[in-house]
């Protein structure tokens, strides 16, 4: 099944979209990752989007999606995706179901996850990625340990862009071109409530309900 993780910046995508990959052995696909990594690239494409980013911009509808449709059309992760901050604006949504339909796929269902703005902001600021494995924490609600984490705490990064002007910017973006898809989503009958201000098990388990409902 594809699903597409929905929600505002810091909305915990990335924690939810580990664990469709860990427990339903989903491929995540985060347009955030893809960008981050042709930024290390360090040519100028990379500093072009490391502009938008650090900005709290959108990068360019083109440049994402060559970037996702190499990933679709790939036989290795047919219909096997977990979608984490894609779409992002409805231009992207209906792209994206041109894409999926062009490759005899499907997306099964959209997982929005409601959160406040107060609350992403502090979860943002204690925001860490591991840059050897890619597994988010956080430093206050969900730190690296022993059991959650097989890497040295030297690896773990903050984001360039979690800083709280650039988080405000993302916000205003988010209501203004990314909230619309909701009902877009909904009208084709794929969206899923998901409340996000609980504990990341809970989520978790709210999510794995849906999940195995589809499957049923
Ligand atoms: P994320 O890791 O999903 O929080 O994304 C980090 C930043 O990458 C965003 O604030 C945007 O600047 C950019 N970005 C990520 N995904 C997209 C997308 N689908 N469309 C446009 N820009 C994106």
């Amino acid at each position: 099944m594809n699903v597409i993780l929905f929600g505002p910046p810091g909305a915990g995508k990335g924690t939810q979209s580990d664990y469709l990959v860990k427990n339903f052995g989903l491929f995540k696909l985060s347009t955030g990752d893809l960008l981050r990594n042709e930024i290390k690239k360090n040519n100028l494409l990379g500093n072009e989007i490391k502009s938008k980013i650090d900005k709290g911009l959108f990068v360019a509808d083109d440049l994402i999606h060559d970037l996702i449709e190499k990933i679709i059309s790939d036989k290795k992760y047919f219909n096997n995706i977990v979608f984490d901050g894609y779409p992002r604006n409805l231009n992207q949504a209906k792209k994206l179901e041109i894409i999926i339909k062009k490759f005899n796929q499907k997306i099964s269902c959209v997982l929005n996850i409601n959160i406040d703005q107060d609350t992403v902001i502090k979860r943002i600021l204690g925001r860490q990625i591991c840059s050897e494995c890619g597994l988010t924490f956080n430093k206050y609600f969900n730190p690296s340990n022993n059991s959650n984490h097989k890497c040295e705490n030297k690896y773990l990064e903050t984001r360039t862009d979690d800083n709280e002007k650039t988080i405000r910017k993302r916000f205003d973006i988010y209501n203004k071109e990314t909230l619309p898809i909701i009902n877009y989503y909904k009208g084709l009958n794929l969206l899923h409530d998901i409340n996000g201000r609980v504990e990341i098990s809970t989520i978790n388990k709210e999510i794995s309900g849906i999940i195995n409902s589809l499957e049923a």
